[in-house]
């Protein structure tokens, strides 16, 4: 049964685009869209108001194939770049984002309807991981000596050379972050990048490769494409030496798929159904705090947030009072400063998605706690931060992928019974576990199926710990961003081993068996040796 109530009264109203964006300023950034003179035309919308936002010109499969003839001639170039000055680039950018961060958190959230705090995160991100790559690039990409098979006999070196052009294609809800943060990996690893960036927030992304650009990247060497996966996608995986996608589960099977039958390497940051767990020694005012962090950000729609909420019955009440408390009083709206807790949702098929979810568990008998209703009064797109108890598996929202400001809650016993139900889901994405011990808050985490756990952190602690890798298990994706998988998966292993003196075959003058029992004693004698 839903109670009635009403989520966030301090409404903001929408606004009008901020001052930064002048036609002129978005028709310099639509023209660095890789596409003909000629090219078809698409208009986005602000999801603030629904008022036009950009006008774009939409690549064909033929402006697809140019770019990558451009980018397979500039990576050659690029390659022979030395890393001491690709790392200079990356610095370079890591300024101008700071320094120009503005401009980014008027394009990020005209286009995606975001709030300013949620904004300035991926600015952080890019920050974070172009000086990451640029302070360690060169270490993982650096020829390495390696143990050889005859000791003083084999000199053998591991290399990594670029696979040579990069498809990325990356989507709409972290559209700083997402579309810049792989093609800085990739291009330092000394790759080539065509990427095709969600339309909806195209500018954000041409954003990236100006500033890039701007940072002394030559031009043809990050390229972008915009248009429809059904009309350029096909292209997108032709010409690509290795495919990095950002996106659901659905979409993710079928570029697996293709990439696999081209034979090429593809890395996949796909869906969740993210899970929280709040043990009984948590400390309560602040997990409620980290709820609200967890679940709300991007009005919920980030890979990394949370949708499901195992409490702990000794607690639960508490827990849920204060967080209930929180959500209601979260100020929903569009602004262009950082007044504003939640924002909009980006497209209409999202908002349908949220109010259809919402709907059925309501229908079925789940108890809304906070919001649970769109405010078009905010404008288009908007709905409240939602929780909702009493969830049943026959509710489409238990096991699937909301995407939205929506959050459901569960008393469990234990943290066994806690554990079990967060891992029973395809997805193992992220999760976040709440607890006053750090050992048992490790050590539920090391228990939980998901490619990273924050430990009184929702989010931010793992995604901002760019040192260690980042991604998805089961159904939430192949392969990982962040740390040394996130620029060696960019290259090439290839393995140079120089043989002196004496190699595997025999001397003419030592009969096989002999070799073979010399052989034989010299592999004891290493194992002996404590040879590795
Ligand atoms: P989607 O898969 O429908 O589309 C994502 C992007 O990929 C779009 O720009 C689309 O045009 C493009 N695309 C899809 N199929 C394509 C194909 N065959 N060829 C070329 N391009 C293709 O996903 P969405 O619903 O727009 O995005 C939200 C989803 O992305 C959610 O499931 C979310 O969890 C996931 N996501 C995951 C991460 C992560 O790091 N794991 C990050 C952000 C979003």
């Amino acid at each position: 049964m839903a109670t009635d109530h009403v989520t966030a009264p301090p409404a903001a109203r929408p606004s009008p685009l901020p001052a930064s964006l002048t036609p002129a300023r978005i028709e310099r950034l639509a023209n660095l869209v890789s596409a003909s003179p000629d090219a078809a035309r698409v208009t986005t919308t602000a999801p603030y108001t629904g008022v036009p936002l950009a006008d774009l010109p939409v690549s064909t499969p033929a402006d697809v194939e140019d770019a990558f003839a451009r980018a397979r001639i500039a990576q050659r170039t690029w390659s022979a770049t030395p890393l001491s000055e690709r790392k200079k680039i990356l610095l370079r950018l890591h300024d101008l984002v700071l320094a120009r961060q503005e401009e980014a958190l008027d394009l990020m959230q005209a286009e995606n309807g975001k709030t300013r705090r949620d904004a300035f995160l991926e600015v952080v991100d890019i920050a974070l991981v172009s000086r990451y790559y640029a302070r360690n690039g060169a270490r993982y990409l650096a020829p390495k000596r390696r143990r050889g098979a005859f000791p003083l006999l084999t000199h053998t070196t591991e290399l990594r050379h670029p696979k040579g052009v990069v498809s990325i294609i990356s989507p709409w809800n972290y559209p700083l972050s997402m579309a810049a943060s792989d093609a800085i990996a990739a291009l330092m690893a000394g790759n080539a990048v065509v990427q095709k960036p969600d339309t909806q927030t195209a500018l954000t992304a041409l954003w990236s490769l100006e500033l890039m650009r701007e940072a002394g990247l030559p031009s043809g060497v990050w390229q972008m494409v915009i248009g429809r996966g059904s009309s350029i996608g096909g292209a997108l995986m032709a010409g690509a030496d290795y495919m990095m996608f950002t996106g659901s589960t659905a979409s993710g099977r079928k570029i697996a798929r293709d990439a696999g039958q081209r034979l090429i390497g593809s890395s996949l940051e796909l869906g969740g159904k993210n899970a929280m767990l709040v043990l009984d020694d948590a400390d309560i005012e602040k997990a409620a705090e980290g709820a609200v962090a967890a679940c709300f950000p991007s009005a919920g729609q980030l890979c990394v947030s949370i949708e499901r909420l195992y409490v702990a019955e000794s607690v639960h009440d508490q827990f849920v009072a204060a967080f209930v408390a929180r959500a209601r009083s979260l100020k929903v709206g569009a602004a262009y400063d950082f007044s504003v807790d939640v924002g909009s949702l980006t497209t209409a098929a999202q908002l349908k998605t949220v109010t259809d979810h919402v709907d059925d568990a309501v229908a079925k008998g789940a108890r809304v706690l906070a919001g649970g209703k769109a405010r078009p009064d905010l404008g288009p797109l908007f709905y409240e931060p939602t929780i909702l108890a009493d969830v049943t598996p026959d509710m489409t929202l238990c096991e699937h992928e909301t995407f939205g400001p929506v959050v459901s809650i569960y008393p469990v016993r234990d943290d066994n019974e806690a554990v079990a139900r967060a891992n029973a889901t395809p997805y193992g994405l992220n999760a976040s576990v709440w607890s006053r011990s750090a050992s048992r808050g490790r050590a539920v985490a090391a228990r939980l199926h998901a490619g990273t756990v924050n430990v009184n952190e929702a989010f931010a602690a793992a995604w901002g710990s760019v040192d260690a890798p980042m991604g998805g298990m089961g159904d939430s994706g192949l392969g990982r961003r962040h740390g040394a998988e996130g620029i060696l998966k960019y290259t090439e292993a290839q393995n140079i081993a120089h043989q002196r003196v004496q190699g595997f075959t025999p001397p003419k003058s030592i009969p096989p068996e002999t070799w073979a029992a010399l052989l034989t004693t010299g592999l004891k004698v290493l194992k002996a040796i404590g040879t590795r």
